[in-house]
């Protein structure tokens, strides 16, 4: 999975800032632009938290 960081700072405490222009903002630094950066995160927990919901909805 891809996460964008901000280019600054590296941060990945990114926000869409405005959306109709594809500004985002670092929350971290308080950049502003719409040039990020993208990084490959490890997904393993993803995939858990994603087969913990299932379960979640079926025993609703
Ligand atoms: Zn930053």
């Amino acid at each position: 999975m891809k996460i964008k960081i901000c280019p600054e700072c590296e941060s990945p405490d990114i926000i869409l800032y405005i959306p109709q222009i594809g500004s985002y903002k670092c929350r971290n630094c308080g950049y502003i632009g719409t040039f990020v950066l993208t990084k490959d995160i490890d997904v393993k927990e993803n995939d858990k938290s994603k087969k913990r919901n299932k379960k979640l909805e079926k025993s609703l």
